[in-house]
């Protein structure tokens, strides 16, 4: 029996972990469940999972939380801030730690799985973007494994060779990863008219149910150039080895090319519940309640390259990608600035562009050798980003 801590089991990955394990209680039993401030939804989970640890970031709920557990009874720990939920995935009895918190936030509790020499099933896509170098050095370390979570991740996993050789593509065999991407809900929206899109609009994605940041991240395709250096960094490649490919339906995850002319696909309906029970499982296989695809309903299987107008925000992050860590680190940091902003209706859908951009001039060449460091780099782009939006909204 693996034990669990499930790391913003509030929010939309979290939800989707509680759900597969719920459906296997002889496999899973769950620690803690942490999230942000929604102590509600956290302490009736943590009573249905039977979890020995709640854990709320927001140490402002103390009082309404510990009367909500009494009202519901639970029985469990109440815990508070970032240090209980890092204790909480070095416990001795965890053995997997589900990673869905979302942004910057995550990486401490990210590091600190793999430091533990955890099993981390990582959604939380921004700590590698942020700190990829130390946290595969940590993992390698350890011997901690990281299980990708994000559905392409997930799929091109499942699509490389079992001998895969860490960054050596030729040895394995391999032409490219094709790293796919719905492009949003503005895949066909005229140009002219992207300074008015609203939050709602940008939230809305036509595949997809998931929380706010990513949806409009997907929106603008800075999901896709997060997940082209979370890609780098999974699977060792080199910016070359990787193509992105328009895929508007998303049926198709993520392929593998290899040199003999075979493209090897993961296919499924757009559910995250599938790469979850994936990697929770591996290399096993459960039961994750997703439909099964079904072939007769699948009219249109196509595929496009995105263009640089529409998606300025994802040629900007393959720049960042280009230029290195700390561009990267600078980037993630600006454009969780911005879009929080964009969110809060402070500045328009084209403004997030613009913000990152400006943030990503001022990325310094030295290099993170330390958390400490890579926190002090992504605090420095927070600061500029926000000085950015305010100037922005003083025009
Ligand atoms: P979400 O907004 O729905 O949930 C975020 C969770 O993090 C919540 O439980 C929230 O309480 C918690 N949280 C927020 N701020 C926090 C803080 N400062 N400290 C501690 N906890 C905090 O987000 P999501 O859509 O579930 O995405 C989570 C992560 O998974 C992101 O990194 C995202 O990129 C990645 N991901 C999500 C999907 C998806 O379908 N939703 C797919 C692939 C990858
Ligand atoms: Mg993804």
């Amino acid at each position: 029996m693996d034990t669990l801590v499930i790391l913003g089991a509030t929010g939309s990955i979290g939800q989707s972990t509680i759900d597969v394990v719920k459906r296997h209680p002889k496999r899973y039993q769950v620690f803690a469940l942490t999230a942000n401030a929604q102590y509600s939804q956290l302490l009736d989970d943590a009573l249905a999972c039977h979890a020995s640890i709640a854990i709320l970031h927001d140490e402002s709920v103390y009082e309404s939380a510990c009367a909500y557990a009494k009202q519901i009874g639970f029985t469990g720990e109440i815990a508070f801030g970032e240090s209980a939920a890092i204790a909480a995935v070095q416990h001795a009895s965890v053995t997997k730690v589900m990673a869905a918190i979302v942004g910057g936030a995550g990486l401490k509790t990210s590091m600190a799985a793999v430091q533990a020499g955890k099993t981390l099933l990582l959604a939380n896509k921004e700590s590698l973007v942020m700190s990829g170098a130390l946290l595969m050095d940590a993992a390698a370390q350890s011997g901690a494994t990281i299980l990708p979570i994000d559905s392409e991740h997930n799929a091109i996993f499942q699509c490389l060779p079992k001998e895969f050789t860490y960054g050596d593509l030729i040895q394995s065999g391999i032409h490219k990863v094709l790293l796919t991407g719905s492009g949003g809900p503005f895949l066909t929206r005229s140009l002219d008219s992207f300074d008015s899109i609203t939050p709602e609009q940008a939230c809305a994605h036509p595949n997809w149910d998931m929380g706010q940041k990513i949806s409009v991240d997907s929106a603008t395709m800075m999901n896709k150039g997060l997940e082209f250096i979370e890609a780098k960094w999974l699977f060792g490649l080199s910016n070359d080895d990787i193509q992105i490919v328009l895929h508007p339906q998303s049926v198709i995850h993520s392929m593998v090319q290899y040199c003999d002319g075979s493209v090897i696909a993961q296919m499924g309906n757009p559910d995250m519940r599938t790469p979850i029970a994936h990697a929770l499982a591996y290399p096993e296989r459960v039961d994750s309640g997703v439909a099964p695809l079904d072939f007769s309903q699948l009219n249109d299987f196509t595929f496009a390259t995105p263009c640089q107008e529409r998606y300025p925000n994802l040629y900007l992050t393959l720049a960042a990608a280009e230029q290195g860590q700390t561009a990267c680190t600078f980037i993630n940091a600006s454009n969780e600035v911005a879009v929080a902003a964009f969110l809060h209706h402070e500045i328009g859908f084209t403004d997030i562009t613009r913000i990152n951009e400006q943030v990503l001039a001022r990325a310094p060449h030295s290099s993170a050798h330390s958390l400490d460091e890579v926190i002090a780099l992504d605090e420095q782009a927070r600061s500029l980003a926000t000085e950015a939006v305010q100037r922005l909204t003083k025009c």
